[in-house]
């Protein structure tokens, strides 16, 4: 063989005797054939199969059986990000002339994909109070074939009925979605209260590091694994598998992050509950807090994200306090190791009609700095110069 060929061609890895506790990430746009009756035939390797890396590679599958057994479910499609995952959902669920139900608090890119892409596509929509099944069930209709659901929901944290929703849903036919990404599958598995689609953003807490985008959708039967495969694969969908090698990595200390986090958090909303009572604070698992008998009843424990409502304030004022900060950062997203605050005007970000426009909605994601200093920090804020 020519210098050039073997320039080409490297030798096969000497795998013989090496194992790794990591999962090798696979790197692959072509994956190659024994012979062209194999590559005839590659379709039918199934959806699990390889046969072009679209479909993902040996790296990808891991990650998506590890987050499968997490929901004691049977499927995973990973997906460029959260948003792209619920997107996946959506059309993979709904055809023309189709209606979906979708919270008030949902997460606020979903609403626009249904005022605008999917109701371009002849999909109509409406949007439900995460707290009220009556309303929901009245706004059903014989088109109906998804009602989404986030639990708790984005910045005003409602948690939902999840078992009462799925029993309307499937007296009707009407399959269930449920974005997880708040409780990840180590407090809260909405597929074994009947769920049908399950979302996480895998940039939250399952990466954990606030430096990759992804998501997934896990579901429990073949048919509805292999429509979502039919419409990922249209749409060319796919993650790098270096990304999903990250998330494989961010997972293993996700227990460990999330049960911190959520003690913290709860430490620190209750205080901020006793110290500021003009501060209304949102976290379903304090007791006495709006959802709190459910939230006990469904999820086994809190995550790090919770919120302030400041009614009163202004933008003006809350920069100067929110200047102050010396361990919170500012920024969207959440579930890192950074502390993070998101300041919200609701007029402008929150769907839920329990607020005023002009309230203001903190998000606050707990990370792993030591708590004291996050308290302090929380003091800045409302310390009056
Ligand atoms: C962040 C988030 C998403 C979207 O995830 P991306 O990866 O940022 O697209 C969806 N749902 C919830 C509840 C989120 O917090």
């Amino acid at each position: 063989m020519h210098l050039i060929t073997r320039c080409v061609h490297h030798p096969e890895p000497p795998l013989a005797g090496f194992r790794s506790l990591s999962v090798p990430t696979y790197r692959a746009s072509t994956i190659v054939f024994d012979n062209a009756n194999d590559y005839y035939h590659r379709k039918e390797r199934g959806p699990d199969g390889y046969s072009y890396g679209m479909n993902g590679t040996p790296t990808t599958r891991v990650l998506e059986q590890q987050i499968s057994q997490l929901h004691s479910s049977a499927h995973t499609v990973v997906l460029p990000s959260g948003q792209a995952a619920i997107a996946a959902v959506i059309l993979s669920v709904l055809n023309t002339g189709d209606h979906i139900l979708i919270p008030d608090s949902v997460y606020p890119p979903v609403k626009n994909l249904c005022a605008h892409l999917a109701s371009s596509m002849g999909i109509t929509f409406d949007c439900y109070d995460p707290e009220d099944i009556d309303e929901l069930t009245q706004l059903i209709t014989d088109d109906t074939k998804l009602i989404w659901t986030e639990s708790p929901g984005s910045a005003t944290m409602e948690i939902q009925d999840i078992p009462a929703i799925v029993a309307v849903a499937h007296g009707r036919n009407i399959a269930v979605g449920c974005d997880n990404t708040w409780a990840t599958p180590l407090l809260f598995r909405p597929i074994e209260h009947g769920v049908d689609y399950v979302v996480e953003a895998i940039t939250k807490y399952i990466g954990g590091h606030s430096d990759i985008l992804m998501g997934s959708v896990t579901v429990n039967t073949q048919p509805r694994y292999l429509q979502l495969k039919k419409t990922v694969g249209m749409l060319g969908y796919c993650v790098s598998p270096d990304e999903c090698a990250l998330a494989l990595r961010g997972i293993e200390t996700m227990a460990l992050r999330v049960t911190h986090a959520g003690e913290v958090a709860n430490r620190l909303s209750g205080k901020i509950r006793q110290r500021y009572p003009s501060v209304t604070v949102l976290n379903p698992s304090l007791p006495g807090a709006a959802g709190h008998t459910l939230w006990r009843r469904d999820f086994s424990g809190s995550s790090g994200v919770f919120s302030l409502v400041l009614r009163g304030s202004t933008p003006e004022s809350l920069n100067d306090a929110l200047s102050r900060l010396r361990v919170f950062a500012i920024g969207a997203s959440w579930g890192g190791t950074h502390s993070l605050i998101a300041p919200m005007i609701v007029g402008n970000e929150v769907g839920s009609k329990n607020y005023r426009p002009d309230d203001i909605i903190l998000r606050i994601s707990v990370g792993l700095e030591a708590e004291e200093d996050l308290w302090q920090d929380i003091e800045r804020i409302f310390s009056v110069d």
